[in-house]
């Protein structure tokens, strides 16, 4: 199987073959279309498994082949919760490489650093959003982030996110996102509560098990 039999348009295949990557891991093969298609997604999966691109690169092509909203402020189209700072920084690492052919905006906002930029970068705009829960419920509570226009939610390490005690932050940002929305959502283990969560937050997922 190749990046190119995965019906990627062609900046994406260009930033691939510029990370020299090769062909797709098993669980990016069986994720990239059923994203593409609209389809939401329960990812079983390590770090490790190439998880990062199986979720950016569907999200990169959905949303850079949308056409350009009406002028304006960029709407946040798509918002990807993560538990620590650390795996923010390398998602955005990994967004900017996959789309550096593309026009799309992104940010992150981590706690433990000052506020003012992250302000400022909401204010201007984006297409794509990587956060951790508490500092964007921090920033939504003073009025910064407007989460009404996403389409596509990512939930990255789930387990995490529950294990650091996020739910209640969690469960606070999801309910001001649009109800109708694609949700992708992964997690290394599946105790009960993450299975109750993906039942409460997935309609009929693509369950991968990699
Ligand atoms: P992840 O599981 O998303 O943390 O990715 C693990 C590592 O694999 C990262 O360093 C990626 O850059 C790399 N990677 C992801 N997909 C591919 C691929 N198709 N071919 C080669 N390396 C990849």
């Amino acid at each position: 199987m190749t990046f190119e039999q995965l019906q990627l348009i062609s900046p994406i295949l260009k930033a691939l073959a510029k990370e020299n990557y090769k062909q797709p891991t098993p669980i990016q093969e069986q994720a990239i279309p059923s994203v593409l298609a609209g389809r939401d997604l329960f990812g079983c999966a390590q770090t490790g498994t190439g998880k990062t691109a199986a979720f950016l690169l569907p999200i990169i092509q959905l949303l850079s082949t949308q056409r350009d909203p009406a002028k304006g402020k960029r709407p946040i189209r798509s918002l990807i919760l993560t538990p620590t700072r650390e795996l923010a920084i390398q998602i955005s690492d990994n967004l900017k490489s996959y789309g550096r052919f593309t026009n799309l905006r992104s940010a992150v906002i981590v706690g433990g650093v000052s506020q003012k930029a992250q302000e400022q970068a909401l204010e201007e705009g984006l297409d794509i959003l990587i956060a951790t829960p508490g500092r964007l419920i921090d920033l939504m509570n003073q009025g910064f982030a407007d989460l009404s226009r996403v389409q596509i939610l990512v939930l990255d390490e789930a387990d995490r996110m529950l294990d650091m005690g996020f739910i209640h932050d969690m469960r606070r940002i999801i309910a001001k996102l649009p109800v109708k929305r694609q949700t992708l959502f992964f997690s290394a283990t599946m105790p009960p509560e993450i299975t109750s969560l993906v039942d409460s937050l997935l309609t009929n997922p693509l369950k991968i098990e990699i």
